[in-house]
């Protein structure tokens, strides 16, 4: 079955989900009016996903749409702030009911948890794209940034990484997993958590940070050259699942760990004497913390074994380089 795309907006994202007070004008006219309140700065973030390059084709409706909003509710998370807002440009190639059904159900059910309400997008005929707008606030100047990190700061990551490269394997079969693994590690694949609770209770505590979308490895190094200083990376503290631990010899070890996207964790950098005001704001929201690692003032991102021996750093995955 299809739908009008005149009806399509009207039918599955107007007057649908949380409704805020700072909305002066939502979804229906040329533009929304939205107010920013005193004292706040306005945070925007936008990512776009493209089927077959960010998710595989037939990837559940559902999981797109709360993906689509994730990725940029995680990068708003990474800056300490609060999400307010989001635009959708929504690109399909054909107007499939059920599709929608799911996919603006997935969007709509994170969109809720996290208090955030639809004001706008447009609507186009052509490949499976979506790209969606995030805006939120922050108190003016509070921004947590990737510039800030200083010799002698403490690294963390929040919750365990790998999840989402094991999960990718297994679709691409290129390992096998029993069922209950790979339903785990594709529901971290497919929903991510964003870190909200987290990097709020980080402003004025974190030095900096940065949310992993290319591998933690490839994002501490932006927040390496944003801050113009070095890391050492202990390998063998990075947390791992469960279902990563168990098949770790099998994918590589440290590899998918240090160099698979899609995590959507948090990676911290914070000063020794706040450290346990880290500790306790992420306790506080009940996300697991890990110190990975140490910033220091020589250049480069080194990967050291508990015997002290040094590993390459990989790098992450990017659209345009040349291969
Ligand atoms: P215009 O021609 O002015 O761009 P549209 O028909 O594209 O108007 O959009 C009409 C209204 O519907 C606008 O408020 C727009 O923001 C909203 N809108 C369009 N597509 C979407 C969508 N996919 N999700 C949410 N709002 C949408
Ligand atoms: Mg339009």
């Amino acid at each position: 079955m299809s739908v009008s795309e005149f009806n399509l907006i009207a039918h599955y994202f107007a007057d649908r989900g949380v409704r805020r007070d700072d909305v002066a004008l939502g979804i229906g006219d040329d533009a929304a009016l939205l107010r920013v309140p005193d004292g706040m700065d306005l945070v925007v973030a936008i990512d776009t996903l493209v089927a077959g390059v960010h998710f595989p084709v037939e990837t559940d409706a559902a999981a797109i749409g709360h993906k689509a909003l994730a990725v940029n509710l995680s990068d708003l998370a990474a800056m300490g702030a609060e999400p307010a807002w989001a635009t959708l440009a929504l690109t399909v190639p054909d107007t499939n009911a059920q599709w929608l059904d799911d996919f603006s159900r997935g969007l709509f059910a994170l969109a809720e948890q996290h208090g955030v309400q639809l004001v706008g997008g447009d609507t186009t005929r052509g490949p499976l794209t979506i790209t969606v707008q995030a805006h939120g606030f922050v108190p003016r100047g509070q921004a947590l940034r990737r510039a800030g990190a200083q010799p002698g700061d403490l690294v963390y990551v929040t919750g365990t990484l790998g999840d989402a490269g094991l999960a990718l394997l297994a679709l691409q079969e290129a390992v096998q997993l029993p069922i209950k693994d790979k339903n785990y590690v594709l529901q971290r694949l497919n929903y991510p958590e964003p870190r909200l609770a987290v990097g709020r209770a980080l402003r004025g505590v974190a030095s900096a940070a940065i949310d992993v979308s290319d591998g933690l490895a490839a994002d501490l190094n932006h927040i390496l050259a944003a801050s113009r200083v070095g890391a050492t990376m202990q390998i063998e503290r990075l947390p791992l699942s469960d279902v990563v631990q168990a098949h770790f010899h099998t994918i590589g070890e440290w590899i998918v760990p240090l160099a698979s996207g899609d995590d959507y964790e948090l990676i911290i950098t914070v000063p020794a004497a706040r450290q346990a005001d880290l500790e306790q704001a992420c306790a506080a929201a009940a996300c697991r913390c890990t110190w990975i690692g140490s910033i220091n003032a020589r250049p480069g991102l080194h990967c050291l074994m508990d015997d002290g021996s040094e590993i390459a750093a990989p790098s992450g995955y990017q659209h345009f380089t040349a291969s």
